[in-house]
């Protein structure tokens, strides 16, 4: 999938034909922008060619219609007929309501990908909507950046990874955003990272008191650490950071909480993006 998957998904929802009762649509566009998609939101009593277009000028990626009325097949497959005649074969459809189960093979070899039965939950149709359009791939790491040792004393294990392991120190920097004085250290191609507390109240003080000091976090590079953070969560690790936060070098980074990771705090790293991407906010109802 590019690289566009990070996007929110679009969705368009409404009701073809006569039926005017929308209480039920509406709780499926609520629930599906709780999860972060974007609803266009059609309304009742359209006519095919109104869905079909709204939808293209929406730029949607899925189309859900529904039925009350047990009549609707027939509008729901012109849609999928308009909408494949105007290019937009791709668009995901799904439809649900009071459809009778006759229906749902033709529906099928129309185009529909699902049609849900009034027993179906909101969860349902926003899961099959993210799994088909955002399935969950692993996060692209592009290779092992450092590994972060939390100390009490940095110049002490500076004299031991300096002198006795005789790694070359690269440079040193306190990074306010987490409260911690960093140091690190090359070695054949790789990095650790030296950790001490700057501040009270640092994480890196917490973990010492708690931990007596060693491996604080393993961190990976990727390409780009927004898109990183979504891959995480799409494989189902919690984040600390929702957003990329400034790290030493002039990197950006984000972190996995350790509970996801079984234990080990893990950071996502990249250089820091010359531009900020905008976010796509919904503008629309
Ligand atoms: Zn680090």
């Amino acid at each position: 999938m590019p690289a566009a998957s990070t996007k929110p998904i679009r969705v368009f929802l409404g009701k073809v034909g006569l039926d005017g009762h929308d209480r039920g649509l509406l709780t499926v566009a609520r629930a599906l922008q709780e999860t972060g998609m974007e609803v266009v939101y059609g309304g009742v009593r359209k006519t095919a060619e109104q869905v079909a277009r709204a939808a293209i000028q929406e730029d949607v990626e899925a189309v859900g219609l529904s039925s009350l009325s047990g009549a609707h097949s027939t509008h729901f497959a012109k849609v999928a007929r308009l909408l494949s005649k105007l290019g937009r074969r791709e668009i995901l459809l799904f439809c649900g309501g009071i459809i009778p189960p006759g229906d749902h093979a033709a529906l099928c070899r129309a185009g529909f990908a699902r049609v849900f039965t009034p027993g179906a939950t909101l969860a349902d149709i926003t899961q099959f909507i993210q799994e088909t359009l955002r399935p969950a791939r692993p996060v692209k790491l592009a290779g092992l950046d450092h590994i972060a040792i939390a100390t009490h004393d940095l110049e002490k294990s500076l004299a031991l990874f300096c002198g006795a392991l005789g790694m070359r120190e690269t440079g040193r920097e306190t990074v306010p955003s987490q409260k911690v004085r960093t140091t690190f250290l090359e070695f054949k191609g790789t990095h650790l990272e030296l950790l001490e507390a700057d501040r009270e109240g640092s994480p890196v003080e917490n973990f010492l008191k708690t931990r007596g000091g060693g491996v604080h976090h393993v961190a990976f590079a990727v390409k780009n650490v927004p898109e990183a953070i979504s891959q995480a969560r799409a494989a189902g690790l919690t984040m600390i950071d929702v957003a990329p936060r400034p790290g030493a070098r002039g990197k950006e980074v984000a972190f996995a909480h350790p509970t996801a990771t079984h234990g080990t705090l893990m950071e996502f790293t990249a250089p820091k993006r010359q531009k900020q991407k905008q976010l796509t906010t919904n503008k629309r109802k």
